[in-house]
C-alpha cells in the first residue's frame, strides 16, 4: 500500500466540451492510480448511460435522504430547477487513504465547495475552441431538446467566465491534445503513468 495519501483532480468545463470523451482516455494512462468518482444524479439517464459507471442515477427521495444523511461532499442542483447532482464522500475518501487519486467531474460550483475543504485539489477547466464550437457539439449530440441546448449554453457562458478560479486550463483544440496536455499536468504533479 502506497503510504502517500492520493489527490483530488477536479476536472471541469461546460456540457458539450468533450468531458465524457477526454476523462476516460486520461484515466487509461493511469490505471489502477487514478480513479473517477462516480457522481449520483437525480437526472434520467441518456441512451447508453449505465448506473454505476456514467452516474450512481437515484430518485429524488434517495438523493435527499443521502444528502441529510451526510453522504455528499458537495452537492448541486444544475440548469435551474432541474436536476441535482452531487458527489458521494464514499466514492473519494477510501481512495485517497489508499493512495488512489481520485478524479472528479464537477461544475464550477461543486468546485468551489470541494475547495474549501480540499485546497490542494488540482483544479483543472476545459475550454472549447470557441462557443461556436461548443454550440455545434451540443447540437450534434442530438439529446437534448432545444430549450435543454439554450439552457445549456447559458450555464456554459457562465461557467466559461469562472474558468479563471481553476489552477490550469487546457483548450480541447483535438481531444489527443487535450489528453496529452491533461496526461502532463498530472505526471508533473507526481502521479505516475501505469505500466503498459
Ligand atoms: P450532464 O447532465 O451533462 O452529465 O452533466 C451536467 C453538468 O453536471 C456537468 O457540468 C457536470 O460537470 C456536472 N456534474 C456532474 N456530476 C456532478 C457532481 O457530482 N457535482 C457537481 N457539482 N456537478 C456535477
Amino acid at each position: 500500500m502506497s503510504e502517500q495519501p492520493g489527490k483530488l483532480v477536479i476536472i471541469s468545463g461546460p456540457s458539450g466540451v468533450g468531458k465524457s470523451t477526454i476523462v476516460p482516455l486520461v484515466l487509461s494512462h493511469f490505471r489502477g492510480r487514478l480513479a473517477p468518482s462516480i457522481s449520483a444524479t437525480t437526472r434520467p439517464p441518456r441512451p447508453g448511460e449505465v448506473d454505476g459507471r456514467n452516474y450512481h442515477f437515484l430518485r429524488s427521495s434517495e438523493f435527499r435522504r443521502r444528502l441529510d444523511a451526510g453522504e455528499f461532499l458537495e452537492s448541486v442542483e444544475v440548469f435551474g430547477r432541474g436536476h441535482w447532482y452531487g458527489t458521494l464522500a464514499e466514492e473519494v475518501l477510501p481512495r485517497l487513504h489508499r493512495g488512489v487519486w481520485v478524479m472528479l467531474e464537477i461544475d464550477v460550483d461543486g468546485t468551489r465547495r470541494v475547495l474549501e475543504q480540499y485546497p490542494q485539489a488540482l483544479t483543472i477547466f476545459i475550454e472549447p475552441s470557441s462557443m461556436h464550437e461548443l454550440e455545434r457539439r451540443l447540437r450534434a449530440r442530438k439529446t437534448d431538446a432545444e430549450e435543454a441546448i439554450e439552457r445549456r449554453l447559458a450555464v456554459a457562458r457562465e461557467e466559461m467566465q469562472r474558468a479563471g478560479e481553476y489552477r490550469f486550463r487546457i483548450v480541447n483544440d483535438t481531444i489527443e491534445g487535450a489528453v496529452a496536455e491533461i496526461c502532463s499536468v498530472l505526471q508533473e504533479q507526481g502521479l505516475k503513468p501505469s505500466d503498459r
